[in-house]
């Protein structure tokens, strides 16, 4: 049985094929010509710290190469292509249609890109499904800062829903102003029937799990500092609310693995996903994941139930999750 099937938490600028951003970046004057690939690769990793503002200066190296239509919608093919190589039957892959609209590209087309490109891999590799969940951004000091632009994320995510998107998500500096201003926005893309997870207690205060509760998250990305306190760790476990869980990603290089509140979050009986975030920031990929928790005593069965929830928490339509129902079964015997 390989466990390693479903990923719902997967960052597209975070999990580019690095050949192909070196090349694309040379093309496209994002770094300076004669830059060698050994010297790109210590870009995108010198600045692999804890710190979050370096962390994000990353992210920035990545999506400035992904500002065309067919930049995107290669990038999207491309992973998805891994995805499908890696023996994945589902993935959700988010990007922030807002960040790549610097040469023109409108969010609606940003985000068919990226759509279309997935769409492609999946043509030629049914055996795997793909969802595409757009994020909003904290980017200021506060949510005013790129209010409009978070807006026209939920527009056009309730325009492409059910054709290749399936939901909205939070992103950036989780620390930055109230985490509840946000609520307005999120009621807003209730009132459109678009799901969404929110990035909370990752970097920030456990309490922002509470608050993305209360703002209706169907997931919550990370989550993992609901341990900071009973009141949230019980908020946690009696909503069942699943968690999309990233080990690698916020262990970094020179944390403890079995440090991680995983481990303590499975055995509490909270829902827990096991997802990648970053394949190339966070240098792993799902079967890694599910591998490092073996290692650390998460059973194959314990494994395999983050597996099954997570097939109950993607925001796929009725029928993909019973396609994907059919093929866990058929595993699982
Ligand atoms: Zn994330």
């Amino acid at each position: 049985m390989n466990t390693a099937r479903i990923d719902l938490h997967l960052h597209l600028d975070g999990s580019l094929y690095l050949p192909w951003a070196y090349e694309t970046s040379l093309k496209r004057q994002v770094i300076p010509a004669g830059t060698t690939f050994e010297q790109y690769y210590d870009m995108v990793f010198a600045k692999n710290t804890k710190d979050h503002s370096e962390s994000i200066t990353k992210f920035a190296l990545m999506c400035a190469v992904l500002q065309e239509r067919e930049d995107l919608y290669q990038a999207a093919y491309q992973l998805t292509v891994t995805l499908a190589e890696k023996g994945l039957y589902y993935a959700e892959i988010r990007f922030a249609s807002q960040q790549h609209t610097d040469h023109g590209l409108s969010q609606k087309e940003a985000l068919q890109a990226v759509i279309d490109g997935s769409r492609a891999a999946m043509a030629e590799h049914p055996e795997i499904r793909i969802g595409i969940i757009n994020c909003m951004m904290h980017k200021g000091e506060n949510a005013a800062a790129n209010w409009q632009e978070n807006l026209e994320t939920i527009a056009v995510t309730g325009e492409l829903l059910g054709k290749g998107a399936v939901g909205l998500d939070l992103a950036g500096f989780e620390n930055n102003g109230d985490f509840r201003d946000y609520a307005p926005l999120f009621a807003e893309a209730g009132k459109r029937g678009i799901p969404y997870t929110i990035h909370a207690g990752e970097m920030g205060l456990g309490q922002h799990v509470l608050d993305a509760l209360e703002m209706g998250a169907r997931r919550i990305g990370h989550g993992v500092n609901c341990v900071q306190k009973q009141e949230y760790l019980e908020a946690v476990l009696q909503s069942q609310v699943p968690l999309e869980i990233c080990v690698s990603s916020n262990v970094k290089r020179d944390l403890n693995y079995a440090a991680h509140p995983v481990r303590y979050l499975i055995n509490a009986g909270a829902k827990v996903t096991i997802n990648t975030d970053n394949m190339v920031f966070a240098r792993t990929d799902l079967a890694n994941e599910h591998a490092q928790l073996q290692a650390l005593g998460v059973s194959r069965e314990q494994l395999w139930q983050c597996t099954l929830n997570a097939a109950d928490a993607a925001f796929c339509d009725e029928e993909t999750r019973q396609w994907l129902k059919v093929k866990l079964a058929a595993e699982g015997k």
